[in-house]
């Protein structure tokens, strides 16, 4: 029996016997375990996100203004510097072949290839198509 289903038989037999002063506080009792369950869904769900983001920030790599998310040997990206650091959401940007420049569809941000020669970890493949 779950502590819920325990207060609720509770509460029917304190109505039955008369009782409802006693009956009422039960009923307040299983209004707020009903609220904290909730509250401990939302933490949940929100430990889990900013668990997700940790993840995510370790396995970051800049290069020439974009961010790629590196796993498994592999980078994915580029993503949008801006986007994910002020919402922590990974935008993937597009790139524009006749300016070599790459753009953030959300915020709009175009980032520009540097001139310089990009040296890659030698073995690292890139997945650009993600
Ligand atoms: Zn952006």
């Amino acid at each position: 029996m779950s502590l819920y289903d325990g207060l609720k038989d509770a509460a029917s037999i304190l109505k039955e016997a008369g009782k409802i002063e006693e009956y009422r506080q039960i009923l307040e009792a299983q209004e707020k375990m009903l609220e904290m369950s909730k509250k401990i869904e939302d933490l949940e769900e929100d430990n889990k996100e900013l668990r997700k983001q940790q993840e995510i920030k370790g396995k970051l790599i800049v290069e020439n203004n974009m961010y790629y998310i590196e796993e498994n040997g592999i980078k994915n990206g580029p993503f949008c510097t801006s986007c994910l650091d002020s919402e922590q959401k990974p935008i993937r940007l597009h790139f524009h072949q006749d300016s070599g420049s790459a753009s953030c569809p959300k915020c709009k941000i175009t980032a520009h290839r540097g001139r310089g020669t990009i040296i890659h970890p030698r073995g690292t493949r890139y997945n650009l198509a993600i």
